[in-house]
């Protein structure tokens, strides 16, 4: 066996660049699995969290814990000037005009489903949803429903399939007067591609068309400035920028979201229940129904103030090293399709082997202590316009080193021997 497939070959040398020292920050990273270190290359499907993490969020339960916005007592303004604090990061986070633009959802999936619900109320049978080619699931299936209840159509921006961009060129076809909002991804999890935010929002602006940022893969890895973007609503999930899981944002240009009717009712979100009536609260509360979740939302807090600390700007760069020294070696491997953009890039590299199927990719992989992601992630429709039922994808982050690229790519050669493919 290769030596660096060896179970018993030890841990890499100890870190040598900055990035490598953020390692120890992340006490997950240091553990084997099945008898190899653990590369933890599926940071796409969620990030690990740093100690300052973990930290507050005991902090939080330890000393603060209480309900907020209804108590009088000392923890329960504790907790509320905690939460409070949180959306007030997130405002500075993602440059909004105020925290009461920052909602705070169960994650990505559910900002959308609030949309597509609170201001797809608005939506009359005949009007348009754009979409485009390579959005998530998240970003698809809410506007189908919301096309079902109300006979709305929903129209595509298609994909190249050479360099996985958007045909940006057919806005001027699609983007007509019967189209009311314009939803699409930042970065496409599954084909890398970085796309033009601010010139999409910017066509669809200068036609009334509302926009819909899906900020899922972005928001952990660059810098966000809605108001540069000039979008009207973004999303992301914290589990992916390196906060817990069960949290995520709704960014809303203040004028929407004053103007949109709640999605849940509950406790929170009322100004004054009657027993046939009621008055609604103030956004954002006026859409945050129940108990939050608190210890989530300090999570985050710590989460950005710990990639700030960082720098988003130089935490994307490295992602995009990685990425395409990753795609330079497997453009190498004989039968591999890469999918998506040959440079420019965001961290992560979508592949296809014509003789092994992604699911045997990643399940040896893992065997190896390779953790990759093998199947449609959640892009059914683009995968079938690619011709393809699935990938294997490998997914980086700040504390990936260039070390960790070169094992990926020993192991797929590995791999491709173990099933007894010319390599
Ligand atoms: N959009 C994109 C582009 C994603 O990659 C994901 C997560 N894979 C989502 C939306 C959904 O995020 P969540 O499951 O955290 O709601």
């Amino acid at each position: 066996m290769n030596a660096a497939l060896d179970p018993t070959t030890p841990r890499p040398a100890a870190p040598t660049t900055a990035w490598e020292l953020l390692r120890a920050d992340f006490p997950i990273l240091d553990q084997r699995v099945h008898g190899h270190p653990l590369v933890y290359l599926d940071n796409a499907a969620t990030s690990q969290k740093p100690r300052a993490v973990l930290e507050a969020i005991d902090r939080y339960y330890r000393s603060e814990n209480a309900n907020v916005h209804r108590g009088i007592h000392e923890l329960s303004n504790r907790a509320t000037a905690a939460y409070e604090g949180a959306r007030a990061r997130v405002a500075r986070f993602l440059n909004a005009r105020s925290a009461e633009e920052i909602v705070f959802t169960r994650g990505t999936t559910e900002a959308i489903n609030l949309v597509a619900h609170a201001w797809g109320a608005r939506v009359r049978s005949g009007d348009a949803i754009l979409l485009t080619e390579m959005e998530h699931h998240s970003n698809l299936v809410p506007w189908q429903l919301l096309a079902q209840r109300t006979g709305a159509n929903l129209r595509y921006l298609p994909v190249t399939g050479d360099d996985g961009g958007l045909e940006v060129d057919r806005l001027g076809q699609l983007l007509t007067p019967e189209v009311k909002l314009f939803a699409f991804t930042h970065i496409s999890n599954t084909l890398g591609t970085v796309n033009p935010v601010a010139e999409l929002c910017a066509r669809a602006r200068g036609l009334g068309v509302v926009t819909l940022v899906d900020a899922a893969q972005s928001a952990g890895h660059l810098e966000l400035d809605v108001q540069q973007l000039g979008c009207d609503f973004l999303a992301f999930s914290s589990h992916k920028i390196g906060g817990p899981t069960g949290l995520g944002v709704l960014y809303g240009r203040r004028e929407l979201l004053e103007a949109m009717p709640p999605w849940q009712g509950g406790g929170d979100m009322i100004a004054n229940v009657e027993f046939y009536a009621s008055r609604w609260n103030v956004i954002p509360h006026k859409f945050e129904a129940g108990t939050p979740h608190i210890a989530g939302a300090v999570g985050l807090h710590a989460a950005m103030d710990y990639l700030d600390r960082i720098g988003r700007q130089r935490i994307f760069q490295h992602d995009q090293e990685l990425a395409a020294r990753a795609y330079e070696q497997l453009a190498g491997l004989a039968g591999i399709r890469l999918l998506g953009p040959k440079t420019g890039r965001a961290g992560l590299v979508s592949f296809h082997f014509s003789d092994v199927h992604a699911h045997d990719v990643v399940t040896v992989a893992d065997q190896f202590g390779v953790a990759l992601r093998g199947g449609h992630h959640c892009n059914q429709p683009l995968m079938r316009k690619l011709g393809l039922e699935s990938t294997a994808r490998a997914s980086f982050y700040f504390y990936n080193t260039a070390g960790e690229v070169d094992r990926l790519v020993e192991v797929l050669r590995e791999i491709r021997r173990f099933f007894h493919v010319p390599l």
